[in-house]
């Protein structure tokens, strides 16, 4: 069967039924998505879902910002529940990256993101269950929480079909037609063809694969990055999200008296994942060190009981940034990359993608996500370099 429509979207995750929402939004009138298994299915419904504004270029800081507004108001402004939980974040730093922080605060502040510096000293003014010991700073971010990533996705998607767009759950996108320097369209495991000027590369930890259909090479690599469910039971009844950067771990409240938690350590790279691994359990002695680094952070977490890990993993490119662009033939467009920030920065990547593709002029400058920066960048970014620099 062969069908035509505007633009085609590849994958079902938060950055593409974000994409549909806004494009959809924008009058273009006949958005199909694809997705292969199920909504939500890929790296979004792994997701830890922390919502966090440090971030080190004024672009990315103001895509999280307009982001976090979207959640704030999420049922005004798409329809349904965020699940966002404005608990607050805490950042802490070590010494020697304290200047950093204070500078960029002050780029951030000039944004409109709301954030102060706390002395070590003075955290348990704020969270009381943080050792400070070894912190040089301590960012906190009052606005700042975490939401549900297969929530946002299911109300996007809900938002998206209320403005027209097909969303087709259990369609394998198998080849991309080109015809020319153009793509034409797109084909899926069952035979069907869908004609049309446009397709977007919204496959996550997949891109890198559907790209290749166009003979196009993403330098994303899929790094693995396990999280660990505790039960913190009643010695700590509720806290808000800290990121460890001296350290080296997070956490972030989950219900039932759980914590999530993970390592900051910047070794994702080094462990390279099949994405079809995707959510398989994670060992005990793998979370040991995880823990025991949550522990100092967190001493009341010191002995809380494991409950499970999984395995998650991020599409990560050589700066830790996405990339938001039109990419190889015209008409192919590519939101991948997105390097563990895909859930906070889904409202703007949408938002983003559809002016792109319209040729309207986005509200953020799209210009540090081209693929072509990386003609310039060699590989060594990290992910803790993508909070400061
Ligand atoms: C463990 C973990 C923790 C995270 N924590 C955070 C966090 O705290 N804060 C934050 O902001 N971000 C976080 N992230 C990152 C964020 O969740 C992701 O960047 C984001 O959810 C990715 O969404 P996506 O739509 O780009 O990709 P995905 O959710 O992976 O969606 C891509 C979809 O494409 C589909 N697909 C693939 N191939 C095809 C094909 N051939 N045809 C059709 N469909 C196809 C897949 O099935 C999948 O559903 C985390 C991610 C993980 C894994």
């Amino acid at each position: 069967m062969t069908r035509t429509a505007d633009v085609v979207i590849v994958g079902g995750g938060v950055t593409g039924v974000s994409i549909a929402f806004h494009l959809a939004g924008a009058g273009v009138r006949r958005v199909v998505v694809l997705e292969r298994r199920f909504l939500a299915s890929g790296g979004t419904g792994r997701s830890v879902g922390i919502v966090r504004q440090l971030y080190p270029t004024t672009e990315t800081s103001a895509m999280v910002r307009r982001s976090l507004s979207v959640f704030q108001d999420f049922a005004n402004v798409v329809g349904g529940d965020a699940g966002y939980v404005a608990c607050g974040a805490l950042i802490g730093v070590a010494p020697a990256m304290r200047s950093k922080l204070e500078a960029n605060l002050a780029m951030q502040r000039g944004l409109g993101i709301r954030a102060e510096i706390l002395e070590p000293a003075d955290v348990a003014r704020v969270e009381p269950a943080i050792d400070p010991a070894g912190l040089g700073a301590v960012l906190w971010e009052p606005e700042s929480g975490y939401g549900d990533p297969t929530g946002v996705t299911l109300a996007y998607a809900d938002a998206a079909r209320r403005r027209g767009v097909v969303i087709e759950q259990g369609v394998e996108v198998t080849a991309l037609d080109v015809d020319g320097d153009r793509v034409r369209g797109v084909r899926t495991a069952s035979g069907d063809r869908i004609d049309a000027p446009v397709a977007v590369n919204a496959a996550g930890l997949w891109s890198p694969a559907i790209a290749r259909l166009a003979g196009v090479t993403l330098p994303i690599i899929v790094g693995r990055h396990p999280v660990f469910t505790i039960e913190r039971g009643p010695a700590l009844p509720a806290h808000r999200v800290y990121l460890d950067l001296a350290g080296g771990s997070y956490v972030r409240p989950e219900t039932g008296h759980l914590t999530l938690t993970g390592s900051l350590t910047d070794d994702e790279t080094e462990h390279p994942m099949d994405p079809e691994l995707l959510g398989a359990e994670a060992g005990f002695e793998e979370a040991a060190a995880v823990l025991e680094r949550t522990g100092r952070a967190v001493p009341s977490l010191a002995d809380a009981r494991y409950r499970r890990g999984y395995a998650g993993a991020f599409d990560i490119t050589p700066d830790w940034m996405p990339v938001l662009d039109q990419t190889g033939p015209a008409g192919l467009f590519t939101a991948a990359g997105m390097s563990g920030h895909g859930f906070k920065l889904a409202p703007s990547v949408g938002e983003m993608m559809a002016a792109l593709i319209t040729g309207a002029t986005p509200p953020v400058s799209a210009a540090p996500f081209r693929l072509d920066r990386f003609a310039a960048i060699e590989a060594g970014g990290t992910f803790v370099a993508s909070y400061l620099r």
